[in-house]
């Protein structure tokens, strides 16, 4: 008899099997809206450019070797990473009480920062996630023994944010309390809090003493401006919070088998900030030992080179520049059609998804019968809709919406 004889089967990957459900699919005008990659509009994988480059002179560097990194990354790659959300001029990098940690892109960087936390916070046992969120935050958070609660955030008759039901969420929480804050582009709704809401949440967390750990997927990506983007984070630490910010760089460089990612750390002190660093250098070493080094070397190229960052700039302008553009055809087409609802929400969302109010039934006629993929919960992600395809979906979803 097996040892393994008990394990049962586990349910797959719901965005994974959608996929594979579409590569399977031999329909020719099949749409793939479920996963969370740029395509460009020819529904194409897409290479930066400025990633080229990088990569063009990592192959022509002759020192370049094989060799292990540092257990928490190079530094010349985790202080570009902390300088880039948190900004040059940011008092927590003047000061030097912060620190960054390489990652195994953004989901080892939320595992990475839960980890320390589930050792190292002794205010609260309790972690708040966004009623929805990225299905991984749960999943990570429970991990590591973390008691995982939802704080209200999609308003389904404004098809906006619940602002009041996530402050009473945040007054009625034990002091304390860890608060998992999606930087910008909310996944999967694509709705942000606004300034003014931002200042009135870093406020009754303060009041409440929680603790901030932002998830930063997507900086750069859905405004195309990498400061406004930053700006929250930015905020909180002018506010004087400690704070974690989870870094990804899959969807920014396009990077996303490469697994770069960071975690910076802001503390009060220098001396806080070197003694957090040194017991995520113990975890990290028996987690990984050390990170990979290859996607965060084309990373730290780019960051570190002010011609190849400008033209990184422009790329990130391409990208989100398309996905707004492809949000406007998709609003438009609705309206010529008249397709019962509202469909402002659509232009009003920023990043990589929409998350369109379909229920999940209809998402189930739209898979069926139109050969379209999304996740149950309605979300599109723009990066699959072209000018191509961007007729057929509006159809589709008139049709299932009448
Ligand atoms: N957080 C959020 C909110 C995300 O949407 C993603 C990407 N889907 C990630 C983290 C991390 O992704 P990755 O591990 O590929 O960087």
């Amino acid at each position: 008899v097996s040892v393994f004889q008990d394990v049962p089967q586990a349910p797959p990957d719901a965005i994974f099997n959608l996929t594979k459900q579409y590569k399977e699919d031999t329909y020719d005008k099949k749409i793939n809206v479920g996963v969370g990659a740029f395509r460009t509009d020819d529904l194409k994988p897409y290479v930066l450019p400025v990633v080229k480059k990088a990569e063009a002179i990592l192959f022509n560097d002759a020192n370049l070797d094989h060799e292990y990194q540092p257990i928490a990354g190079e530094e010349s790659y985790t202080r570009a990473a902390v300088k880039l959300i948190l900004g040059e001029d940011s008092p927590a990098i003047v000061e030097k009480r912060y620190a960054g940690v390489q990652t195994i892109s953004g989901t080892g960087a939320n595992h990475t920062g839960a980890l320390f936390l589930s050792l190292f916070y002794k205010k609260s046992k309790k972690c708040f996630i966004s009623n929805p969120t990225w299905a991984n935050h749960r999943n990570i958070f429970s991990l590591v023994g973390f008691d995982v609660e939802e704080y209200p955030y999609w308003n389904p008759e404004t098809r906006g944010l619940d602002y009041v039901g996530l402050l009473q969420s945040m007054r009625e929480a034990p002091e304390g309390s860890i608060y998992v804050l999606h930087a910008c582009a909310h996944n999967p709704t694509g709705v942000d809090p606004t300034q003014d809401e931002w200042k009135g949440i870093a406020e009754v967390m303060r009041e409440k003493n929680h603790f901030p750990f932002f998830d930063c997927a997507y900086q750069g990506f859905a405004s195309g401006d990498l400061n406004k983007d930053a700006w929250a984070v930015r905020y909180f630490v002018e506010q004087g919070f400690e704070l974690f910010v989870c870094q990804s760089f899959a969807k920014n460089f396009g990077l996303y088998g490469e697994r770069a990612g960071n975690l910076t750390i802001v503390t009060k002190s220098e001396t806080n900030a070197q003694g957090v660093l040194s017991q995520f250098e113990k975890l990290q070493r028996s987690e990984i030992s050390n990170p990979p080094a290859f996607g965060s070397r084309i990373v730290k190229t780019v960051l570190n080179n002010q011609e190849l960052y400008n033209e990184w700039t422009k790329n990130l302008q391409y990208m989100s520049g398309r996905i707004i553009e492809m949000r406007k055809a998709l609003r438009d087409k609705l309206t010529e059609l008249n397709t019962p609802g509202t469909w402002n929400h659509i232009t009003d969302q920023i990043g990589m998804f929409s998350f369109t109010g379909l229920k999940k039934s209809q998402v189930q006629v739209l898979k069926e019968k139109y050969h379209i993929y999304m996740t149950e919960n309605g979300r599109i992600s723009m990066a699959g809709v072209s000018t191509k395809n961007v007729d057929y979906l509006a159809e589709a979803i008139d049709y299932v919406v009448r």
